[in-house]
């Protein structure tokens, strides 16, 4: 469900009408159409500026690729050096940067031996789907009822579903060919049984199981330990893969991953957004006798892209992910905030008798219309989505900008203060205070 403010936004307005004359529906994302009038100009810290000169405290983060905050210096001057001082695209061999960055991610991730970076989330996970199937010979996928892992046609079903489509056939898109939606298989978050089953039902067949170890796509359904250990021997025992997709709880949760958090180490990592603070990049890493499938090393899996490791997306990763390995008291703070905004929205939604849930993990948080408890995405099917929507709108009228996609998780970053979350939780008293009224 989308929605949009409601303060008149002239400029905005404006350049969402030149954009919708060369851009298909003036966004060159689907997840960033929000119906306009937004169009920013502006971004620093913790805060965002309109077109219309407008400032909002940013909680949505370029969808949780700003981690330390908007147009850091560190990371910003670590870029601008790399245009300037280091060899431009050439095209043949290594570059000294691309070392250093797969030697600093290798260091911290734990399951990682090898790693290799490319250009986004969704290449990382079409690449990590074909070394399953390589690796295993086997033909099928479990992906789980709520994750998101791109735009590539193996992964690109069963995100949001209404409930008619719910752990059916629910494609995110026309133009997939069915043997390939078909072969990947839909069980339930936090459910062990409902993998056990599609084991039972394909034997030999599923080459992994895919997970985000928090789907944040649809907020934050935290995983009992039960659950990943669980994941972890099975997937063991039969033969499979278990790919972690990190790509929203890589660098965001701890330094090391939510597998870091959990102690369950994936043969395979998905990584990307937080990264690079906004930068373009993201990866893939595991163990060396799997990466060494790659046909990089010799192996026979295709691992491809021109802009692979450039020194703009290198210089912006090794400037993010080491200033946050030499500031361990980033995720002490950012979790701080984040309990903080969590236990804030919780207390007012009881004080205005709204049956609602909060959820979240670190920095990240997320209200859900829906009575707890909230386990799995079963859970969310009754969450009413118009209620998210009124709120968010109400919250960005009064100038707090948060994902316009009910379901979908905020993000407390670096820069915000504990000022900041006083200011969002004033201002989130007074909107509920008014929805509970209404
Ligand atoms: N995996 C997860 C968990 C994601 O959240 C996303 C992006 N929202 C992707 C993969 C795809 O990444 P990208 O948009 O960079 O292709």
């Amino acid at each position: 469900t989308l929605s949009v403010g409601s303060v008149a936004s002239p400029r905005g307005a404006a350049l969402d009408e030149a954009a919708r004359r060369v851009i298909p529906g003036g966004a060159n994302t689907v997840t960033r159409w929000i119906g306009s009038p937004y169009a920013f100009t502006g971004a620093d810290g913790a805060y965002v500026t309109d077109a219309d000169g407008r400032r909002y405290l940013d909680y949505h983060a370029a969808f949780g690729a700003v981690l330390l905050g908007h147009n850091h210096p560190v990371v910003n001057q670590a870029v601008i050096s790399a245009i300037t001082d280091r060899p431009d695209l050439i095209g043949l061999g290594i570059t000294e940067l691309e070392i250093e960055m797969a030697e600093l991610l290798t260091s911290v991730i734990p399951s990682a031996e090898q790693a290799v970076t490319v250009m986004s989330g969704s290449e990382a996970v079409a690449h990590s789907i074909r070394m399953a199937r390589a690796v295993t010979g086997r033909p099928l996928l479990v992906k789980f009822q709520g994750t998101y892992h791109g735009w590539s046609d193996s992964v690109a079903r069963n995100m949001i579903s209404p409930p008619e489509r719910a752990y059916g056939r629910d494609p995110l898109s026309a133009g997939i060919l069915d043997a390939v939606l078909d072969a990947t298989v839909i069980a339930e978050f936090n459910d062990l049984d409902s993998v056990r089953a599609l084991y039972e039902a394909h034997p030999e067949q599923i080459a992994a199981v895919i997970l985000e170890p928090i789907p944040h796509n649809v907020g934050a359904l935290l995983p009992t330990q039960e659950f990943v250990e669980g994941l972890r021997t099975l997937t063991r025992e039969q033969g499979s893969l278990l790919i972690f997709d990190e790509v929203i709880t890589g660098f965001r949760h701890s330094l090391g991953g939510y597998q870091q958090v959990c102690g369950v180490l994936p043969d395979l990592t998905t990584y990307g957004k937080a990264m690079g603070n906004g930068f373009p990049v993201s990866g893939l890493a595991g163990r060396r006798e799997l990466m060494e499938r790659f046909d990089t090393a010799g192996g026979d899996v295709l691992m491809a892209g021109t802009f692979n490791g450039n020194r703009v997306s290198a210089a912006a990763t090794i400037a993010t992910v080491s200033y946050l390995r030499d500031h361990p008291d980033f995720y002490e703070r950012t979790h701080r905030l984040g309990q903080r905004m969590r236990d804030g929205l919780a207390a007012l939604l009881a004080e205005n008798g709204i049956s609602a849930s909060v959820s979240g993990f670190g920095g990240t948080f997320n209200v859900y219309f829906v009575a707890p408890p909230v386990r799995g995405y079963r859970d969310l099917l009754r969450n009413d989505a118009r209620a998210y929507v009124t709120f968010h709108r109400r919250m960005t009228d009064k100038g707090f900008l948060m994902l316009p996609i009910a379901l979908k998780r905020n993000h407390v970053s670096g820069s915000h203060t504990d000022e900041d979350i006083e200011r969002t939780l004033d201002a989130a008293g007074a909107v509920l205070k008014e929805m509970a009224a209404e």
